[in-house]
Parts: C-alpha cells; structure tokens; sequence
C-alpha cells in the first residue's frame, strides 16, 4: 500500500523543528489525515503508552522524526538525557509500527552518525567504520542504534522501515536559545540581540575553521515525503546539499542578514566538535531529488520567522 491523501500519517515529534516542517508539507500536499499527539498527551518514552495510542489511532504511515535534539554544548554536557530519550522513543514507535501493522515508516537519524575522522564527503557506507566524535557522542550512538533497529524489523518482520540521515538543520520553529540551540539560529539570534543592544561585538564559538552544511528544513520535509514515496531499502540515505562552508563563513553570512556592522569574536575556550561534517549526497541525487532552498534566502526568511515571533512578543521556544 502507498502513500495517498487518504491515508492515516503519523508525524511524531510534529511541534519540533523538523515534525512541523513536515506537517506543514503534507499539509500542502493535500494529506487530510495527518495524526499528530503533543508530549503532554503522549510520552514517547512509554512503550505502554505509545502502544496504546496505536491502537486507538492506527496510522498507516509513520515519520518519526521525534527526539531530544540540541547544540554541541547540550549534547556535550547532558549525555543521559540525549541516550535514554532518543533509545526510547525510537524503539517503542518502531515496535508499536510493528505491533499495529504500520505499512511504512521514515525514521530520522543525523550526520553525527559518522565516524570524527570520517572522510569528506561522507557516504552511507562509513557508518561504524571508526570513532565517533566525544561532543556528541550519545546521541550518534542513540542515533545508529535507530538505524539498527529499523534494520532488524525489516530483516526478522519484512517491515518497510526507512531511515534518512539528515546533515545539519534550521528554519523556522528552531531553538534559539544560546545554551542548548544549534550554531546557526545561535548565531542569528546574537547578532540580533547585539544589533537592538547597540554593541558591534558578536562573540562566535570555537576556532571558526570548523566546516558544516546546512539545509533548510523545508527542504528537509519536501525530502522526506520524496523517500516515503519512492525509497524502500535497508540502507539509511543521506539527506543534504552537498555543500559546506566554514563557521566563520557562515557568522559572516549571518552578520550580512542581520547586523552588518558587527565585528566577530572567536572564543577558543569553546569546543570546535567535528572538523568537518559534510555528506555525500549521491545516492539521493540519483534518485532525483535535490535541495531548493539556498543558504542565504535560508537563512533571511529564518530571520524573517524570528523577527515576527519577537513581534508578537511570542517567546521563541527554548527547548
Ligand atoms: P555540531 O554540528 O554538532 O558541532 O553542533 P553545533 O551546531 O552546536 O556547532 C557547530 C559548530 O559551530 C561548532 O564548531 C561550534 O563550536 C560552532 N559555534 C560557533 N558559535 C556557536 C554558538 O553560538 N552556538 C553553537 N551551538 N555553536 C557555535
């Protein structure tokens, strides 16, 4: 059975930044039977709870795309949070998926699953081939056990469970809040806040020699219902740009959008992570599809997003 309008769509993790994404393309496909549950009415951690909830709403496809995500500093210093979450919510939505009969499910994993020194551009088949990287190292284990165990259930129950390792993402419903966000709404938000205060100095983390390739998360979403359609094997598929650049290229990118006049400061007493993180995109290429959203529109209409939330004087999630 495939995919149609008709059909009963799970989105777990639909308030997040990529589950909303998601909800907003299927939503403009014209899905009209898209499932979603808030963390108050549902906690994925609970196998008993998750399985409950199948049975009552028996959906027929499923992107999971929950879990409990952050910046290198979050990973870096909550290493329990970022294991037990992201190992239970990944294993009782892919076993409730087995449990009620699911016909498909995308799992989402991330580009911190390869290896630290991994060769650049990084192909799916490096996975497991060398150490992985300290900063984040729980949430990449966490990460490949999800591939794993989406593995075994097509292996052992022939089920049709998918997963796409996406590289690094941002857009609108990010968090930009500087201890626990990702390094480009950070970025975004203090050159903001250094713009209204009237300062010129914008401190950036680490090195600045860095390198990582980002994609829009709209994007992102367009992918993942593309791999619903079309894509069913064992192996996880990468999902990017193929392009990277610099973290300093990317403050001064940043700086051009929001605050030109800023002046960047580099604060070595920051960890710089992975050297660099960015994926060969090939075998999605191949398949036909590619990303739309360029980094700078990207990263304008980001800030756009952000402006109007600090309009409404709506608080911008901090996860
Ligand atoms: P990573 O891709 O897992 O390393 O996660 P991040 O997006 O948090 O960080 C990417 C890179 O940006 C790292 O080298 C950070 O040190 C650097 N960076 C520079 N400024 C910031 C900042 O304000 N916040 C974050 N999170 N990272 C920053």
């Amino acid at each position: 059975m495939e995919m149609t309008s008709a059909s009963r769509i799970y989105v777990a993790g639909h308030a997040g930044l990529v589950g909303s994404a998601v909800l907003r393309r299927l939503e403009a496909l014209g899905y009209r039977h898209i499932l979603t549950a808030t963390r108050d009415q549902l906690d994925l951690r609970d196998q008993a709870a998750v399985n409950y909830w199948f049975k009552a709403n028996r959906p027929e496809f499923v992107f999971l795309v929950a879990g409990t995500v952050g910046g290198i500093m979050a990973n870096a210093t909550r290493p329990a949070e970022f294991i037990y979450d992201n190992m239970m919510i990944h294993a009782t939505v892919v076993h409730a998926s087995h449990l009620y009969d699911v016909q498909k499910l995308l799992y989402l994993g991330s580009s911190c699953i390869y290896p630290r020194e991994c060769p650049q551009p990084m192909t799916e088949d490096m996975l497991l081939s060398g150490p992985l990287e300290p900063t984040n190292e729980s949430y990449a284990v966490a990460k490949i056990a999800g591939i794993k165990l989406c593995q075994a259930y097509r292996t052992q129950y022939g089920r049709r469970f998918i997963s796409a390792m996406p590289t690094n993402l941002y857009g609108p419903h990010d968090n930009f809040d500087l201890t626990s966000s990702h390094v480009l709404p950070a970025l975004i938000r203090k050159f903001h806040d250094a713009r209204m205060g009237g300062t010129r100095e914008v401190v950036v983390w680490g090195s600045g020699r860095p390198k990582r390739e980002f994609l829009h998360v709209d994007d992102l979403a367009d992918a993942c219902h593309f791999l619903m359609q079309r894509y069913d094997e064992a192996s996880h598929i990468n999902v990017g740009t193929g392009e990277d650049l610099s973290i300093a290229e990317l403050a001064m990118m940043v700086r051009e959008a929001v605050h030109p006049d800023a002046e960047l400061v580099f604060d070595a007493a920051k960890p710089d992570g992975t050297p660099r993180k960015l994926l060969d995109v090939s075998r999605l290429h191949a398949l036909g599809w590619t990303h739309t959203i360029t980094l700078r529109d990207g990263i304008r209409s980001t800030y756009e997003w952000f402006l109007e939330q600090e309009r409404q004087g709506l608080a911008v999630r901090a996860r």
